[in-house]
């Protein structure tokens, strides 16, 4: 069976943009692949979280993957901490990473143009760290939304350029896009991505938002003065987005909903997409609460925990091997 890598970081509570460009894939492919998903902690602390904050926003992960449809009996959960052998293997990453590479990923050139302040160098580091992330499980494919990538792609010129020095190591990872729902725009500005770190609460439907404020943002969604629904990402990129949504939930594609709505006003359409969102959050968000409450996000994690250290760490000493920075560990 092919091996599946994937994670979401906890730097707040998780978007619908993360739920159909990367959480409903996962739950898709945990039948056909041998998949491992984890809740990215040392990632989301390149850029400071509030402590008690950040433990709900972890636990509200894991119990979302679980609400989402993931089964710990299918694909392995774990939290990136728990297996510390992400961040020595990180750090073995960053020293087979050039600065010209980190220099061009475009997450942090954006950051660097808004001359944001206080950017960290686990900020800057972090493509290596992800790197190792995918690496240490041989990952051949890694389910991402369209930002990502670029990271996957350096993952493997990384893992290229170790093989070449160091012979056969790591297998060459693969991003995987879904073709509708890749990039999930703001509601309030279809020109940006839908991001949980932007603190643009207007543009983000959250998973766990109450129903009746996530029917809100979808009714009062940015569209356009041309008063026709059509699916064109250029003139009207609000409907656009609108249509991706509608479509990723409801497993329709765009041309079918077009036709099946055309004619109407964006009132009405608004509605049946509000509809159809309002519909899925409330399941997601019941199972969510069963959850939560229980000590299923405990009992998953530790055994997650333990089944994936047994990849790392197998790789891990491989790797320590070949580099020769390991003289007297076998396995
Ligand atoms: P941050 O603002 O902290 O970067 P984020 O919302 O971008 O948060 P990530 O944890 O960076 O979330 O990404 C988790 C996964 O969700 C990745 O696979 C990413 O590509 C995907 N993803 C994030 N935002 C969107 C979006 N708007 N549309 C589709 N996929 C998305
Ligand atoms: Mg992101």
């Amino acid at each position: 069976m092919e091996r599946m890598l994937s994670a979401i970081k906890p730097t707040g509570q998780l978007t619908l943009g993360n739920y159909i460009g990367a959480l409903k894939n996962f739950v898709k492919y945990q039948d056909d692949y041998e998949l491992y998903v984890f809740v990215a902690n040392l990632h989301c602390i390149t850029v400071f979280q509030e402590p008690s904050e950040l433990k709900k926003n972890l636990k509200d992960a894991i119990a979302l993957y679980l609400a989402a449809g993931l089964n710990p009996d299918k694909c392995t959960i774990f939290l990136q901490t728990d297996v510390k052998e992400h961040a020595e293997l990180g750090y073995i990453m960053a020293c087979n990473t050039y600065m010209g590479e980190l220099n061009r990923m475009t997450q942090f050139k954006e950051k660097m143009q808004k001359k944001e302040t206080a950017l960290t160098a686990g900020l800057y580091t972090y493509p290596c760290l992800m790197a190792a992330d995918i690496l240490l499980y041989d990952a051949d494919y890694v389910p991402v939304g369209e930002d990502q990538k670029q990271h996957v792609e350096l993952t493997r010129d990384i893992a290229i350029r170790f093989n070449n020095r160091y012979g056969e190591t790591f297998t060459l990872p693969q991003a995987l896009v879904a073709k509708v729902g890749k990039r999930i725009m703001s509601l309030n500005d279809p020109t940006k991505k839908m991001s949980k770190s932007e603190g643009n609460d207007k543009g983000c439907i959250y998973l766990l938002d109450d129903l009746n404020v996530a029917r809100k943002k979808i009714m009062s969604a940015v569209t356009d003065s041309y008063n026709e629904l059509k699916i064109d990402h250029e003139k009207q990129p609000g409907l656009y987005n609108l249509f991706e949504i509608y479509s990723s939930l409801s497993g329709i594609d765009p041309k079918e909903l077009l036709l099946k709505h055309k004619g109407q006003g964006y009132g009405e359409f608004k509605k049946a997409v509000a509809d159809c969102v309002v519909d899925e959050l409330a399941k997601l968000q019941e199972r969510y609460r069963q959850i939560v409450d229980s000590s299923i996000v405990e009992d998953v994690l530790q055994n997650g925990a333990q089944k994936a250290q047994a990849v790392a760490r197998k790789k891990l000493n491989k790797v320590e091997r070949k580099i020769g920075i390991n003289i007297h560990k076998r396995s």
